[in-house]
Parts: structure tokens; C-alpha cells; sequence
């Protein structure tokens, strides 16, 4: 029998807030809000911050009731001419966590299903858990392609891995309508995504499947993270919006701890 799955709540800060002494705070009271629950809580903040915001909580934890950072997105390489860009080589001092593959890199800095995949891989080997996002567009949702898109995104994403166990993976099925539009999948929607993540996991790897949280994003709130966290197959949440105010932030953290399993 696997352990019971950890939930895992993220928040993803984009590029909020607009200084350093803000990001610092929100990481704070998140941390103080946060301590001691068994969910592990990560805080993704601005690349320019992660270090600012790793010294002032501690640095990152992976451990559940203690605060992980994690980056937004990385490059592949180790290293090499690529301007602008942070290598996981880099971010391995500082964070524990990485997202990867979320829909506005796919959509405003054309990162593909084989980009997604090498980044993927180079976390692992790095370390660092990645957190892949997935999820249909609206467009793709009207066509029926919902499950068509989430298999091949899913198929990418641990393409370059040899085993999900111990990977450190973790897949945020993140439908692109409901982010930032207030307007959240259902709980049944969000699940039979997750059903569907997880046997596609399991496909390569049965146990090693039992293990990977799969989150929800897309307009999570207080309000409707407990309908998410009662599925079978959701482990937590890939927050936006609700995660730049530590209160709201905290709440759907508090709901991630009270689900039973
Ligand atoms: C996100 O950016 O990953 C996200 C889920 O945003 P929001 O919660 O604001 O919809």
C-alpha cells in the first residue's frame, strides 16, 4: 500500500507583487499563517526575489508545515548564451520546487510539449521537483479535446523520465479558461482530469503513480478548494490570483488540511 498522499497548495505570484519588501511579507505571513499544517505549502515569487525571499523564511522545505519556494519556470541547459534565462544548475541552491509548462509560457513564450519535457527531466536531475502544468484550452474544450490535449500533454511531460518514483513530480491540471477568469472548473471536471493524469502515470510506472500530487488550478478560492480537495484524485492546488493575500491563501491551505483520506 503507498503512504497517503501529502497535499501540496502552490502559490504562483506571476509577476506580482511590485517590490521586494511586498514579496517578503506575503512569504511571511504565509509561512506564520501556514505553520505546523500537514500540507506542504510552496510560494512561487519573481525570479529576481527568490533569494530575497528564501534568506527571510529560512530557505526552502519540501516538508509539509514549513514554507518551499519555488520558480516559476527555468531553461533547460545547465548553462550556455541563452539571455534571460535561469538554469536549474542555478536554482538548485535556492528552491525546492519548479512549475513548469504553464499555459502563459506555452502562450506568450511558445514553450512546447518537447521543451516542457526536456525541463521536466532537467529538474529531476537537478533535484528540484517540477511541477508540470496541463490543460486544455477553451477552444480545445468546445472541440471535445479536453482528455486528447491532457494525454498528450502528460505523455510529454514525463517523456524524458526513466521513473516517476522519487521523481519528485507533481502534475497541476490547470484548464486555460478558468485561470484568472473567476470562472473554476467543477469538482467532477477536475477530477476525471486527475483520473485521467494518474492512469497515464501509471501506465509507466503503477507505484511510482500513487505517489505524484495532482493539483488543480484555474479561479481556485476558499470558497470552492474544498469541492477540489474532496476528489479522490486532487492532492491540492496550483493557486494564482487568491495566493497574493496571505488570508485567502492560508484558508484554501487550511482546506487542503482538512481533507480526509
Ligand atoms: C495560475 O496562474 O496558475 C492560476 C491558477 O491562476 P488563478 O488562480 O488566478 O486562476
Amino acid at each position: 500500500m503507498p503512504e497517503p498522499r501529502v497535499p501540496l497548495v502552490v502559490g504562483n505570484w506571476k509577476m506580482n507583487p511590485d517590490g521586494v519588501d511586498a514579496a517578503i511579507q506575503l512569504a511571511r505571513d504565509v509561512a506564520e499563517a501556514a505553520a505546523g499544517l500537514p500540507v506542504r505549502i510552496v510560494v512561487c515569487p519573481p525570479a529576481i526575489w527568490l533569494t530575497n525571499v528564501a534568506w527571510a523564511v529560512g530557505g526552502s522545505s519540501a516538508e509539509p508545515g514549513r514554507l518551499g519556494i519555488g520558480a516559476q519556470t527555468m531553461h533547460a541547459a545547465d548553462r550556455g548564451a541563452f539571455t534571460g534565462e535561469l538554469s536549474p544548475l542555478m536554482l538548485a541552491g535556492t528552491v525546492d520546487y519548479v512549475i513548469l509548462g504553464h499555459s502563459e509560457r506555452r502562450q506568450y513564450d511558445n514553450e512546447t510539449d518537447a521543451g516542457v519535457a526536456a525541463k521536466v527531466a532537467a529538474a529531476v536531475a537537478h533535484g528540484l521537483r517540477p511541477i508540470a502544468a496541463v490543460g486544455e484550452r477553451i477552444d480545445e474544450r468546445r472541440a471535445g479535446l479536453t482528455s486528447t490535449v491532457i494525454e498528450r500533454q502528460v505523455r510529454a511531460a514525463i517523456s524524458g523520465l526513466s521513473r516517476i518514483a522519487g521523481s519528485g513530480l507533481a502534475v497541476a491540471y490547470e484548464p486555460v479558461w478558468a485561470i484568472g477568469t473567476g470562472e473554476a472548473a467543477s469538482g467532477e471536471d477536475a477530477q476525471a482530469a486527475a483520473a485521467q493524469i494518474r492512469s497515464i502515470l501509471a501506465e509507466s510506472d503503477p507505484l511510482g503513480a500513487a505517489e505524484v500530487p495532482i493539483l488543480y488550478g484555474g479561479s481556485c478560492t476558499p470558497a470552492n478548494a474544498p469541492e477540489f480537495f474532496s476528489q479522490p484524485d486532487m492532492d491540492g492546488a496550483l493557486v494564482g490570483g487568491a495566493s497574493l493575500d496571505a488570508a485567502s491563501f492560508a484558508a484554501i491551505v487550511r482546506a487542503a488540511a482538512a481533507r480526509s483520506r
